[in-house]
């Protein structure tokens, strides 16, 4: 139900990785939310310094002279385009003058691992976490070039200037007495926002992808919160493409998960400017793309947009066709249907995580069989909390600006199938109006309410959605009464009637409760392990629960602990990732079937999947 190529695709056009490279890496993922991995910390701080010394380099060839940044489970893998852009990282090495202070970064240091050189930093200057690995960079020249000999070169010239050389991890160099201050140390300014320059250097293929490429120059500076990473583009032609830019950026799947703070566009010049997600460590900065146009000369041929697999460009046209995926850009009116799902108004009802869950696996299957679904997630203002950044330099005192989050590409789906959500933190008229957007930009769209306490939870959305869904877990219906006995050996049943047991259970499970507004059915969590299918003692029972305003529109299958935390992905897998044991895609995929033809009678059932010409296709 997803295609391996495709999303190899969409993250090899970002990377720069070898399409069999990509899908060997994605093919051991669990789930495809994420397609180019974030580092670690301390990986990402080493990724952030060679960057800060490669956007400085002429890369008009390739942004940041980088070919292919390929992600590791030990780190990243840089492949430059020309030998020389590797000089641009030997200025980085630290060595010690006979007088006045240190060169380079202090705790960098440099290997031969053979035709290749690894970078990493002296214990001292990180923290060792036992989970991550030592930071490692890898640098690989084009067509295996003998970057060693180079480095031995630059050993020489520096040794015979008669400095000391310190960037070999054989020789121990402990590090300085006192911490450096800001001004002098790259590594602590880079510590603000040390995932953004990371980030950057994880796509370099993103910027020659846009139209009329001809440069970047990236550069670093100081704020009163943190750190901001500047993009200098040079741009030939007439379009700076800053609409496919943005959406990239504010990816989730293969970009940075940004978010726009403000977007200045003009003929001459674009500047947009890009706030991280707030209460993330490592991202203490704002991210700043100036685009200018390039002085071109008539007889230079301006370089074409390459095609993004992830923003829905297509591949086999020869002129991408942009923004037909981008919710904004919407042209077709799809006038989509809204499910509202709700959970019992009880301590062990259904809670609104579990509903968002349930909500993007239904969603999913829906997006499978190419439609275009969306899930919108309202919640508490002042929601978000987040713990204080361990990591949050001295200097930066003031907040780092926030922009707020726009709709979020869950999944890359088979066209013509889309997946998007949007959580909603700003009130009513705020959902009134997602939803309203929702509506014209998707066939599909699942709303989940604010709060748990259903007393909050009935009024304002009751009108804007077309059918209204309790989800619920099942529980057997009782089919006896057990009496205790005299002797208390023989067991006294009562035997209950399909009515009788349908009282019991609404009685049981939704207490005293009658929703003030009708509900359009109830949606029953199975177990996924192995439930036994309702039999006609059970469709007995349903049909008198149909009578008391509760009909079972079907059954879903789930595990009973959904895993939330931290280190865990909010979102499930589904059917457009991997196959796991429980649910399987089939359950998942007959389930939402199910509740579709319930919903919409009239409407003709999808008999297949949505097929993909590729024969690797997963299904
Ligand atoms: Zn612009």
């Amino acid at each position: 139900m997803y295609s391996l190529d495709q999303i190899s695709n969409a993250a090899a056009q970002l990377t720069g990785e070898s399409l069999e490279g990509a899908r060997l890496r994605l093919g051991a993922l669990q789930r495809f939310d994420r397609l180019i991995p974030a580092a670690s910390a301390d990986q990402a701080l080493l990724e952030s310094v060679l960057a800060s010394a490669l956007g400085a380099v002429d890369g008009r060839t390739r942004p940041f002279g980088v070919r292919e940044a390929k992600p590791v489970d030990k780190g990243l893998v840089l492949r430059v385009e020309r030998a020389k852009d590797v000089q641009a990282l030997f200025e980085l090495l630290p060595y010690r003058p006979k007088r006045g202070p240190w060169s380079g970064v202090r705790g960098l240091f440099v290997q031969t691992d053979g035709t290749r050189l690894r970078f990493g930093f002296r214990t001292w200057l990180y923290e060792r976490s036992w989970r991550s690995a030592e930071p490692s960079v890898w640098v690989a020249g084009p067509y295996e070039e003998d970057l060693p000999a180079l480095l031995n070169a630059h050993e020489e010239q520096v040794r015979a200037a008669g400095h000391s050389v310190q960037w070999d991890p054989q020789c121990p160099e402990p590090g300085p007495k006192r911490q450096e201050p800001v001004t002098r140390s790259l590594v602590r300014r880079l510590s603000a926002s040390y995932a953004m320059g990371s980030a950057l250097l994880r796509r370099p293929r993103l910027w020659d992808s846009l139209s009329g490429y001809a440069g970047i120059r990236v550069d670093t500076r100081l704020t009163d919160y943190g750190l901001d990473w500047i993009v200098e583009r040079q741009v030939t032609g007439w379009q700076f493409d800053d609409t496919r830019l943005i959406e990239v950026l504010s990816d989730h799947i293969v970009g940075c998960g940004l978010r726009v703070l403000d977007h200045a566009c003009g003929t001459e010049e674009c500047t947009v400017r890009l706030a991280p997600q707030p209460g993330v460590w490592g991202w203490r900065g704002v991210l700043t793309v100036h685009s200018r146009h390039a002085p071109s000369a008539p007889h230079i041929q301006v370089p074409g947009p390459r095609p993004l697999t992830a923003i829905g460009d297509c591949l086999s046209v020869s002129r991408p066709q942009t923004n037909t995926s981008n919710p904004d850009h919407r042209t077709q009116d799809r006038d989509g249907a809204v499910i509202q799902l709700t959970g019992a108004p009880r301590p062990d009802g259904v809670r609104r995580d579990d509903l968002s869950w349930v909500a993007e696996q239904i969603a999913a299957v829906w997006t499978a069989r190419g439609l275009a679904a969306a899930v919108i997630l309202t919640r508490n203002r002042d929601h978000e909390f987040s713990f204080g950044d361990p990591g949050q330099p001295a200097w930066a005192t003031a907040p780092v600006p926030e922009a707020a989050e726009g709709w979020r590409r869950l999944r890359i789906a088979p066209p013509p199938g889309e997946l998007w959500a949007l959580e909603v933190s700003r009130g009513d008229d705020a959902v009134a109006a997602a939803l309203a957007h929702a509506r014209r930009a998707y066939d599909r769209v699942i709303l989940i309410g604010r709060n748990d306490d259903w007393p909050y939870e009935e009024h304002p959305f009751d009108r804007l959605a077309d059918a209204r869904i309790l989800v619920h877990r099942a529980t057997p219906y009782e089919r006896h009464i057990p009496l205790p006995t005299t002797t208390g050996q023989d067991v006294r049943a009562i035997t209950l009637t399909p009515a009788e047991s349908a009282v019991q259970w609404r009685q049981q499970e939704l207490g005293r409760w009658t929703p003030r507004h009708p509900l359009t059915g109830m949606l029953l969590l199975i177990s996924s392990d192995g439930s036994v299918p309702p039999d006609d003692f059970d469709l007995a029972v349903e049909e008198q629960l149909a009578r008391y305003g509760t009909p079972i529109l079907g059954r879903f299958p789930t595990d009973r602990g959904i895993i939330r935390g931290p280190g865990y992905s909010p979102h499930p897998p589904t059917v457009l990732d991997p196959q796991t044991e429980h649910p399987t895609h089939a359950q998942m995929a007959v389930a939402a079937d199910a509740l579709a033809r319930h919903l919409w009678p009239d409407v003709p059932p999808a008999t297949e999947l949505t097929k993909t010409p590729d024969t690797r296709t997963s299904s």
